[in-house]
């Protein structure tokens, strides 16, 4: 009993140190990214699920998410209400190096989820893997389950991000009793939704995820490590899902935007309740 209330304990610490230790957030064309890493982000899912609260939303920041968000207030402000803003893409790693600031590594939801689901073995926290197209997050949660033996899946549902189908899908997750709902719905509708729904919602974490799923079910096809490595992930995907071009124009504007907002070095001051 004193072990369990040393450990959450100190967990809480822990995570603590790890954001107060981490460089302060920054804002690109008015979104927060976070400085975190893989490992920060892992120490803070564990301090909110110790604490376990109220609903803390991760959002994987690309430069899309930047655009979209200059368009959509709705969406602004679910990324400045955001608990934890990763920088998923390396035009953020490029705009901060232009910002004068320097983010440690690309956090990304394809990589992120598969770490999260090996500590989730290892302490036992449930996942709900929502989003994708039928029978993808199935053959994901199968995949997470052999590569982590004892995982616990709570459940996985396709659904949709219709409002119309939100009351049954809350009923589906929180009877679950999942800690971390991961939700695969593209952005920005997986983002919003959560946002509209975390006060209805009984999990630790929520966290949007994009095409997470279809990677981690090898239903599309990842770029390989070099181009990974090299930031050239956006240009497989362009070869591989051609229809993208259009959504994919965003990212000269995402640049130019950078360079010219007269107040993309300010920094940002509201938002963002990382303890
Ligand atoms: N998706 C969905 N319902 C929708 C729209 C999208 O389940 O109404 C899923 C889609 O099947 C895919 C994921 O959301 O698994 C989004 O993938 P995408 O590659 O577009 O997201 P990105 O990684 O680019 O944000």
């Amino acid at each position: 009993m004193r072990t369990g209330l040393l450990a959450t304990l100190s967990i809480q610490v822990y995570g603590d140190l790890m954001i107060s230790a981490a460089q302060s957030r920054l804002q690109v064309v008015g979104v927060p990214v976070d400085p975190a890493t893989f490992d920060s982000m892992l120490a803070q899912i564990e301090a909110w699920i110790a604490r376990r609260d109220r609903v803390y939303q991760i959002c994987t920041v690309s430069p899309e998410f930047v655009m979209i968000a200059q368009d959509d207030p709705a969406f602004m402000r679910t990324l400045r209400e955001a608990d934890l803003c990763v920088p998923d893409g390396v035009g953020l790693l490029l705009a901060a190096r232009l910002l004068g600031r320097r983010l440690p590594e690309r956090v990304t939801g394809s990589d992120g989820v598969p770490l999260i689901a090996r500590r989730a073995a290892e302490r036992g926290w449930r996942l709900f893997l929502l989003g994708a197209a039928p029978g993808v997050a199935e053959r994901a949660a199968a995949r997470l389950v052999a590569d982590n033996p004892g995982l616990l899946v709570a459940g996985t549902y396709a659904g949709s991000p219709d409002p119309a189908e939100e009351d049954a899908i809350l009923t589906r997750v929180n009877s679950s009793g999942a800690d971390i709902l991961f939700v695969a719905y593209g952005a920005p509708q997986q983002d919003l939704w959560i946002a509209r729904n975390r006060d209805r919602l009984s999990v630790a974490v929520a966290m949007g995820v994009g095409g997470t799923f279809d990677f981690i079910a090898g239903v599309v096809p990842r770029a390989p490590r070099w181009m990974q490595r090299l930031g050239l992930e956006w240009l497989y995907r362009l070869y591989r899902q051609p229809w993208r071009w259009r959504r994919m124009l965003r990212l000269p504007r995402f640049v130019w935007a950078v360079l010219t907002r007269r107040d993309r070095a300010l920094p940002h001051a509201e938002g963002g309740s990382a303890p």
